[in-house]
């Protein structure tokens, strides 16, 4: 099967990096992509589902790190959300031990509302406090012991990941033309993509076109037209100003997420530079005042000019039509807050090699893909929107809109669920599990009124006495483990990438 993917950015390279790494026997690959448009450069936070793509294609992490200055992250800080002064860790791991017949986010929801004293919800977290500690370790590979109970993402330099990626690709026999497409030919009876034409005139035939041409989405959007849902009535953010600066302070093991007057803005620490950059809803603040804003607020020297994006938050109605799969920014986008766009392309890629057609694409498989993609895009849309919509926010226009706004009916019962009974909708499929959930709730100060009974047989006093031994237990582990930077610096430096 022939495979032409039309883009050079992190959605392209990962394409033709797992396609000719995991199936050689079965497809060439062919890469098209055009320096003089670029590629969109920004997109520096990940999840921890990275490190199984990363496996996968046989990467050994320390030197891919070194590779792309990345350092280690245990989960995203959100500071100023729920009201202008809090600060919670949405953690890459469980609250508790993450064992036992009764989750313990009941136990915690029983001891509040009877009005108890707790420790802050990041001491009860392994992954919250060795983050906040500014420490590292890879987890214990037993889930059982504390130091088990989390996993860990990267924060890599954006333009550095497709560039190592290519690497791979091409030593696994992928071929890259460069030039810009100009024309798309479709065939005339099935309506499915023929052959793109470059600006040279080469015509360039395949089996199955994979659009990663980003925002354009020139294949799937503009060739075939499919119809792109906008939800910015939900999310409004439509620009972002970034800005890397030096690092003046700890490299923390975090992204963070700091609420500003008309959205939030990133810091991303990496090995030799922070990034930093302000999402905002353009129709609450102009463009001068986010970039002196942004301007004003970052830690350190500026390293590189201010640089403007525009985007829509919402996804093309489907992701594959006839024999055009979109994958990355050409499918569809949701803001950058909870890391998942670079999930979105590893999760279309991965099921599109589970469905991946023979000779002859067929109709169900298509469906299944568009199935799964789909409900990959409702569930970080509802868990995006609960960050702005659970606030008590009113000190701008912004959030006075986000905290009143109508939220989708999935999202409705979501909450009617947590704020009864403390119970977590489980899914079988999906990102963002419990503890996701759970973090940004209670983070974000929605206690719920209830919780399961079968929390209610020990005694408070046995129950905080617990608590005071978990807390104690994981900071002394923490306490062990080595400080972050020191960590990078033995095992996967800079220099290491020579
Ligand atoms: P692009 O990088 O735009 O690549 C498009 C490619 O198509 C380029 O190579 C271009 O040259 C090529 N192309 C376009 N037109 C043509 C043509 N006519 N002919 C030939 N080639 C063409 N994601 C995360 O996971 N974590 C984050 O922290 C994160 N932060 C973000 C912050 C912002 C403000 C934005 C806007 C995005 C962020 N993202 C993040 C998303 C992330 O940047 C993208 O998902 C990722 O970079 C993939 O982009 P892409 O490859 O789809 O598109």
């Amino acid at each position: 099967m022939r495979i032409v993917v039309v883009g050079g950015g992190t959605a392209g390279w990962m394409t033709a990096a797992a396609f000719a790494r995991l199936l050689p026997e079965t497809c060439s690959v062919r890469l098209i992509e055009s320096e003089a448009i670029g590629v969109v450069g920004v997109g520096e936070a990940t999840l921890p589902h990275i490190r199984a793509f990363n496996v996968r294609l046989g990467i050994n992490e320390a030197e891919f790190m070194a590779r792309t200055r990345a350092t280690f992250k245990l989960g995203i800080e959100f500071r100023d959300w729920g009201k202008i002064g809090d600060s919670y860790i949405h953690p890459f791991g469980t609250f508790g031990r993450g064992s036992g017949a009764i989750d313990f986010h009941h136990y915690w929801t029983r001891l509040l509302r009877k009005g108890a004293e707790l420790p802050s919800l990041d001491t009860v977290s392994y992954a919250c406090a060795l983050a906040r500690a500014g420490r590292f370790a890879h987890p214990d590979p037993d889930g059982r012991q504390l130091a088990g109970t989390f996993g860990y993402a990267y924060q890599f330099d954006a333009l550095l990941f497709a560039p190592y990626l290519r690497g791979i690709a091409e030593e696994m026999g992928a071929r890259r033309t460069e030039g810009k497409v100009t024309r798309v030919e479709r065939d005339g009876e099935s309506g499915d993509i023929a052959a793109i034409v470059l600006d040279d005139d080469e015509r360039i035939e395949g089996d199955l076109f994979i659009d990663c041409s980003g925002f354009r989405a020139l294949l799937l959007g503009r060739a075939l037209e499919e119809p792109f849902e906008d939800w910015s009535r939900w999310l409004p953010t439509d620009r972002a100003v970034a800005m890397p600066c030096r690092t003046r302070t700890a490299m923390t093991p975090y992204t963070s997420a700091i609420a500003m007057p008309a959205g939030w803005r990133w810091r991303i620490p990496l090995q030799h530079r922070t990034g930093n950059g302000y999402v905002y809803a353009s129709s609450f603040v102009s463009d001068d005042q986010a970039q002196a804003a942004l301007e004003a607020a970052v830690e350190g020297e500026a390293i590189a000019s201010p640089r403007l994006l525009h985007f829509k938050a919402g996804r093309r109605r489907r992701s594959w039509v006839g024999n055009c799969v979109a994958i990355g920014l050409a499918s569809g986008f949701l803001e950058p807050l909870e890391s998942t766009s670079i999930y979105l392309v590893q999760q279309a890629i991965t099921t599109l090699i589970e469905l991946f057609p023979e000779r002859h694409i067929a109709e169900s498989d298509r469906d299944e893909f568009n199935r799964i993609i789909d409900l990959e895009y409702d569930r970080i849309r509802d868990f995006l929107i609960l960050h702005y919509h659970a606030t008590t926010r009113s000190d701008s226009a912004f959030w006075d809109y986000v905290r009143t706004m109508p939220i989708p009916d999935s999202l409705a019962e979501k909450l009617a669920l947590w704020r009864e009974r403390a119970r977590v909708v489980k899914y079988r499929e999906g990102v963002f599990l419990e503890a996701s959930w759970i973090a940004v709730y209670l983070g974000q100060g929605i206690v719920p009124n209830g919780w399961d009974p079968r929390a209610d047989t020990a005694s408070a006093e046995t129950l905080a006495h617990s608590l005071e031994i978990l807390r104690a237990a994981i900071a002394s582990d923490v306490a062990g483990r080595p400080d972050h930077r020191a960590f990078i610096e033995r095992y996967c430096a800079i220099a290491q990438a020579a």
